[in-house]
């Protein structure tokens, strides 16, 4: 079998597209621009690569992009000050914390400290309890992505053996969370899961979010089933320079898969697609408008 190929990038244009539609119509009928709010502490290389992706993505779809970069120094109460005037900007729809942060800052702290009703990265306690007991929260960027995919190719994924490998707050957890929200039976396998390969090939849906390059290949796989894979990991070429690879070895699942999500251009650009789509979310909740379809669970 040769496997449907789930195409990120292109499904991540058509999320982008609706929410670029919402905007449009937000600003026409009401008069509002939906703003996000991205924090940046420190100078990381790839931080500084995402925020000004999100940045120009955000310009893009008609909403306010605001980003404020600290300095790697800045102190817990200078930044929790900072998210306080941002909570109470009613400009500011959504906050997004860049992480990592420098260890001198308490991440939980912080991320607690966003009001959770703009908390577009979904990452607070309130939004956790709230997607866990099955109730209307900011759902985790990536999680969202994985879960559209996986409607639009199978329409309904009830009855379905899922098993997510990872068990990270960003991902893992909140990946098996939204399944278990859409009736898969749902495993959540890690680092010291025993047999991981018997495990996987029970799966009908499999979700990597490990960390390590094509760990994941085609003999785990049953026969058809879907493979999504978050991984983005960095190596070496043989005749020199790096290339991004999954966590599954790409070539030998798609060899046995029904579909399958490619590294690149697969999980990654429908990530800051939600990211803007739960930005126009919660603009809507926060003026008390009807919410764009299909953008959230
Ligand atoms: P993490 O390091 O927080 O969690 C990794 C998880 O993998 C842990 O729960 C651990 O138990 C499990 N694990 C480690 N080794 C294992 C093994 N040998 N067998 C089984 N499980 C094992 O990572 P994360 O933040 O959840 O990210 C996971 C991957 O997803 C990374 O490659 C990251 O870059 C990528 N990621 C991608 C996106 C995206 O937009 N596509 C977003 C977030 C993370």
């Amino acid at each position: 079998m040769t496997a449907t190929v789930i195409d990120g990038k292109a499904f991540a244009a058509k999320v982008r597209g609706q929410v670029a539609k919402g905007v449009a119509k937000l600003q026409e009928e009401q008069g509002i621009i939906p703003g996000l709010a991205v924090v940046l502490v420190g100078e990381d290389p790839a931080s500084q690569v995402y925020v000004r992706s999100k940045g120009k993505m955000t310009a893009e779809v008609g909403m306010k992009s605001i980003e404020h970069k600290l300095d790697v120094q800045t102190s817990e109460a200078d930044l929790l000050a900072l998210i306080d005037q941002l909570n109470n900007d009613p400009a500011v729809h959504g906050i997004l914390v860049q992480l990592p942060l420098p260890d001198h800052l308490d991440s939980d702290l912080v991320i607690n400290s966003i009001d959770p009703a703009k908390d577009v990265d979904g990452f607070h306690i309130s939004n956790v309890g709230l997607l866990g007991t099955g109730q209307k929260s900011m759902v985790p960027c990536t999680p969202l992505g994985s879960l559209m995919m996986l409607r639009d190719h199978h329409g309904s994924l009830s009855g379905m053996n899922a098993v997510v490998i990872g068990r990270s707050n960003i991902v893992g957890k909140p990946m098996a969370q939204l399944l278990l929200g859409d009736s898969c039976t749902v495993t959540i396998a890690h680092s010291r899961t025993q047999d991981l390969e018997a495990v996987v090939r029970q799966a009908d849906i499999v979700v990597a979010a490990v960390g390590r390059p094509q760990m994941v290949t085609g003999n785990w796989i049953k026969p058809g089933a879907t493979v999504i894979d978050v991984g983005i990991n960095r190596i070496d070429k043989p005749d020199g320079g790096t290339r991004l690879v999954g966590d599954c070895d790409y070539e030998s699942c798609a060899a046995v898969a029904g579909a399958i999500t490619p590294v690149p251009g697969g999980v990654g650009p429908m990530t800051i697609a939600c990211l803007l789509a739960n930005t126009l979310t919660a603009c809507c909740r926060a003026n008390g408008l009807a919410e764009p379809e299909g953008l959230t669970v």
